[in-house]
């Protein structure tokens, strides 16, 4: 039965804790929150504090502009900012802040101290509340500007403090919200102390935003996205987006690579996004994603940050426009690093071909008898491209020997990528690497199964620079990491030396294969099985320890391969879900020629 109750105004302090329910997600969304305060208040220096993640402790200290004692309860109490005046003011908001619900949503979590300093005053002045119930401030030492204190977050609210993650989860979210913040004020020093150990520094730099972002840029994101850096800079009307994307060929498992900011403000927002991923479109497999470093400016009427309780989303007023410019941008800068010529439009033959997976052949100890006479009687010698010279004696010799051999015989191989086959019912397109990097694949699985994976120690340990999240992460895996064959080691707060790889793998570049490691355990942390995270381990594996595009193939090499294909599961797919080969068949090739209708 339903109990009707009095409709009753909530107390505020029980107000402020359901704020804080949206505006307080994490300790991150905190420090979030503090740190916008402080750009807010024009400082040049940010230093945060963190103790067990913020959830002991947490304080956010600024050389801003301060706020005078009269203020300093007034900075509490709900739905009181300095930041806007009217409803006209929140259609032209320059600042991060505007609702007025941080300070007070914090308070009412935690045990919270604001002090403050305002230029020229003679000391600064405190104020300490106990989930949100307030004392007298009193004076304090603080030199001009403000800290914020932080303790306990959640005490009074244990039912939120059980949907926090592992200490270094909320780390990770600490050190991500504060490096976002940073790549977009360059021109602010933040330092990030964590446990009472320096964690993260960015020094502030003067300057053109651009320029001066990118050795942050570097800092955080690594050497080797600056190094695939391609610079974008485009404007229309009033909108202006610059920053950095990155080659093709540096794509990532994850959208964690990219940094999306709307008048310095980080955002995770999908028109964005969406424009970023179509300027990609055909250039990476629909499973990778860019790595990019963007700010978009517009005048403020033109975008409404007021509709995400955290700000983390925002909407366009001309969000076609927006759209456009963006994915322009991006594909214009990518057109311009690349040499790529696109290909012809040679659609009607490439409609031909087809992907359909063939039958596997039996066991390897029973390979199908071969039948030379179907084999013979396709392998006329051909002397026009592509075949060309490569058709040579061996080559038809390998015709005869193969013929009867789902995969066929393997007749040259050109611009030494890919395999010619012929097969009893036409020719095979086989692409060595996508079919390699199957083959290892499957060969790595086996070997952990059978726990006979054979390491290949590296002469001088590979040192990679990592971040401190991206440290704990690679440890905190390394003993499954080492059942690979692949052995990491700490090296310092933000290193790893890598010892060993596994000499299924031939010579890998450590520095790369640990880099996309990272990304598969980063994107698969959460919720997913051991084994699922072991296989996408093995497969990244795979794909750097597969013979390349570009690398020459003789014609024993490649028979050798078709065989292989043949005895191993799944082999008509490389790792990423593209085919390893297409077929042509026979009718086909009469129908390109008009021989058949
Ligand atoms: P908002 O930022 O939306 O205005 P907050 O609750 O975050 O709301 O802060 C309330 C007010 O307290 C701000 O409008 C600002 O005047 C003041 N304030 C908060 N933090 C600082 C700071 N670090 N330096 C100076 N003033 C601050
Ligand atoms: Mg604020």
């Amino acid at each position: 039965m339903h109990e009707r109750r009095p409709i009753r105004q909530l107390p505020d302090v029980l107000a402020n804790q359901i704020a804080a329910g949206e505006v307080v997600e994490r300790p991150a969304s905190v420090v979030r929150e503090l740190v916008e305060n402080a750009l807010d208040a024009g400082a040049t220096e940010v230093i945060i504090r963190v103790d067990e993640a913020g959830l002991k402790y947490l304080s956010v200290r600024d050389n801003g502009g301060g706020i005078p004692p009269e203020d300093l309860p007034t900075a509490l109490a709900r739905h009181a900012t300095s930041k806007i005046a009217s409803v006209d003011d929140l259609f032209a908001i320059g600042t991060f802040g505007f609702r007025g619900e941080a300070l007070p949503s914090i308070a009412s979590v935690s045990r919270f101290t604001l002090t403050s300093r305002v230029p020229g005053a003679e000391t600064a002045w405190q104020l300490t509340t106990e989930g949100g119930q307030a004392t007298a401030i009193k004076p304090a030492a603080h030199p001009v500007g403000t800290t914020v204190e932080v303790g306990d977050l959640f005490f009074n609210t244990p039912a939120r403090r059980k949907f926090l993650k592992s200490a270094r989860t909320e780390m990770d979210h600490i050190d991500e919200t504060l490096a976002r913040l940073a790549l977009a004020h360059p021109e602010v020093t933040f330092q990030l102390v964590a446990d009472g150990a320096n964690r993260l520094r960015f020094e502030g730099a003067q300057g053109d935003l651009l320029e001066d972002a990118l050795p942050r840029i570097g800092a955080w994101l690594g050497k080797e996205f600056v190094a695939s850096a391609i610079t974008v800079d485009a404007a229309r009307d009033a909108l202006r987006v610059r920053g950095f994307t990155t080659l093709p060929t540096y794509p990532h498992g994850s959208a964690r690579q990219q940094y999306l900011f709307v008048n310095g403000r980080p955002v995770k927002d999908r028109t964005l996004l969406a424009a970023l991923r179509q300027a990609y479109h055909d250039r990476i497999a629909h499973d990778r994603y860019p790595a990019a470093v963007l700010f978009l400016d517009l005048p403020p009427d033109q975008v409404d940050v007021n509709v995400h309780p955290a700000k983390a989303e925002v909407r366009f007023r001309d969000s076609g426009s927006v759209f456009a410019l963006l994915r322009g941008a991006v594909a214009h800068a990518l057109d311009a690093a690349s040499q790529k010529v696109s290909p012809a439009g040679q659609s009607y033959a490439l409609e031909r071909f087809s992907a359909t997976p063939m039958p596997m052949a039996g066991a390897p100890s029973a390979p199908r008898v071969a039948e030379p006479s179907a084999a013979l009687h396709f392998s006329m010698p051909v002397d026009a491209p592509p075949l060309g010279r490569a058709n040579d004696a061996a080559a038809q010799q390998s015709a005869v020997v193969f013929g009867g051999y789902p995969m066929g015989a393997a007749l040259a191989q050109i611009h030494g990528t890919y395999i010619v086959a012929q097969t009893e019912k036409g020719f095979l397109l086989v692409d060595q690497h996508a079919a390699h990097e199957r083959l290892v694949y499957e060969r790595l699985k086996k070997q952990v199964l059978e726990k006979t994976v054979e390491r290949q120690p590296l002469l001088i340990p590979e040192i990679v620079e990592l971040t401190p999240s991206e440290v704990d992460l690679v440890l905190e895996h390394a003993a499954g990491l080492a059942e690979l064959g692949f052995d990491v080691e700490a090296f310092g707060p933000q290193a790893v030396a890598v010892r060993s790889v596994p000499a299924l793998l031939g010579q890998p570049n450590p520095q790369r294969l640990l880099r996309s490691v990272l990304d598969d355990l980063r994107t698969l942390g959460k919720g997913v099985s051991l084994q699922s995270r072991l296989e996408a381990t093995l497969s990244t594996m795979a794909c750097h320890g597969s013979i390349r595009a570009n690398r020459r193939l003789g014609v024993d090499d490649m028979n050798a391969l078709l065989r292989q294909m043949e005895q191993t599961p799944n082999c008509a797919q490389c790792n990423h879900g593209r085919p390893t080969y297409v077929e042509l068949s026979l009718p086909d090739i009469e129908r390109l020629f008009g021989r058949r209708t």
